[in-house]
């Protein structure tokens, strides 16, 4: 099988059937041999039936239904684990990505080599309201992933080879970050095409507000802490503890030795418990400590993780 499109949605009845006549109508006229899996994320019109309905008629139409909702990543992560096609190509139910844009895509896995291809939505159709916002998440993401030919992280619209997508685990709301999961697990080739975008043509979208915004940097953040430090807490804990505890320890006696040196040379002198310095020593040694219990507990932790010997093997032969 030649392609496998995954289509995560929520409440998108409007749009499904003439999404899958636009694409049944791309694939026909490049004679792909294809699959589209519509995971069905807990909707609550009538997407299910449509699916249903067009399963009936197509058996190239796949569906995979969650009880309820849990979210796009979780819906790509089941729509992942079904795809059987040599490329596996992502995009979303609100016709804001165009099916044209397909062969393309596919021609840069197969010819070109990629790993993966994001779409570069260069001209979008959005509000302010997300562009802006979307801009600086960007640049956020380019540095912190080091993925530095990537300008949207976020387009629904992707092109993956079958590896990638089985070697990768996108949840919780990582699927704005599949790039750098992809590089974490080793696959490099990472490419970028521009992509043309419309406007949302029916609904409203699914991603407003502000949380959007902070629960995208909390996301960052640990991944980049999990990539870093993830299999080695101590590496992180450890050190920033035993800095702290060091320089707390060299400050007290240095308080110490002042009081001491002042006391025996007759000079004027004050009790070290008087010192605000000794204070803050005590203080760095504590908080020492206590970071190095934390890496040794978070190594405990990772030395009895299920995951802890999950790496990435290319091949056996
Ligand atoms: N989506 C989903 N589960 C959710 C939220 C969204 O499957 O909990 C789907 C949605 O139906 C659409 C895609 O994810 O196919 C992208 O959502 P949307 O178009 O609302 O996001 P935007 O384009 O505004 O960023
Ligand atoms: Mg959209």
């Amino acid at each position: 099988m030649d392609l496998s499109i995954v289509i995560p949605l929520y409440n998108e009845e409007e749009s499904i059937r003439e999404l899958y006549q636009w694409i049944e109508r791309v694939m026909v006229s490049h004679n792909f041999s294809y699959e589209v899996i519509f995971v069905n994320d807990g909707s609550t019109d009538s997407s299910w039936r449509i699916i249903e309905e067009l399963h009936a008629t197509n058996p190239e139409v796949k569906g995979i239904k969650f009880r309820r909702n849990y979210g796009k990543s979780p819906a790509l992560f089941c729509g992942f684990e079904q795809a059987q096609g040599d490329v596996v190509i992502t995009m979303d139910a609100d016709m804001q990505d165009s099916p044209d844009e397909i062969p393309d895509l596919y021609k840069m896995i197969i010819d070109e080599k990629y790993d993966m291809v994001s779409g570069w939505k260069k001209k979008r159709y959005d509000p302010l309201s997300k562009t802006l916002p979307t801009k600086l998440f960007n640049a956020t993401a380019r540095k912190v992933s080091g993925i530095k030919n990537l300008h949207d992280f976020n387009c629904g619209l992707k092109a993956y080879r079958n590896d990638v997508v089985k070697n990768i685990e996108v949840y919780g709301e990582m699927h704005r970050y599949i790039p750098y999961l992809a590089k974490n697990a080793g696959f490099n080739k990472i490419g970028e095409k521009v992509v043309q975008h419309q406007a949302r043509k029916f609904g409203t979208t699914k991603f407003g507000g502000w949380n959007r915004f902070f629960n995208g940097y909390l996301d960052l953040l640990s991944l980049w802490f999990l990539s870093r430090f993830g299999i080695k807490p101590m590496h992180f804990f450890g050190l920033l503890g035993s800095l702290m505890f060091i320089f707390g320890f060299l400050s007290v006696i240095i308080v110490g030795v002042t009081k001491l040196y002042n006391m025996y040379n007759g000079m004027p002198y004050r009790l070290v418990t008087d010192s605000p310095y000794f204070y803050l020593s005590l203080t760095s040694m504590i908080i020492g400590t206590q970071l190095f219990l934390t890496g040794f507990i978070g190594e405990l932790i990772t030395r009895n993780s299920s995951e802890r010997n999950n790496y990435q093997v290319e091949k056996v032969i």
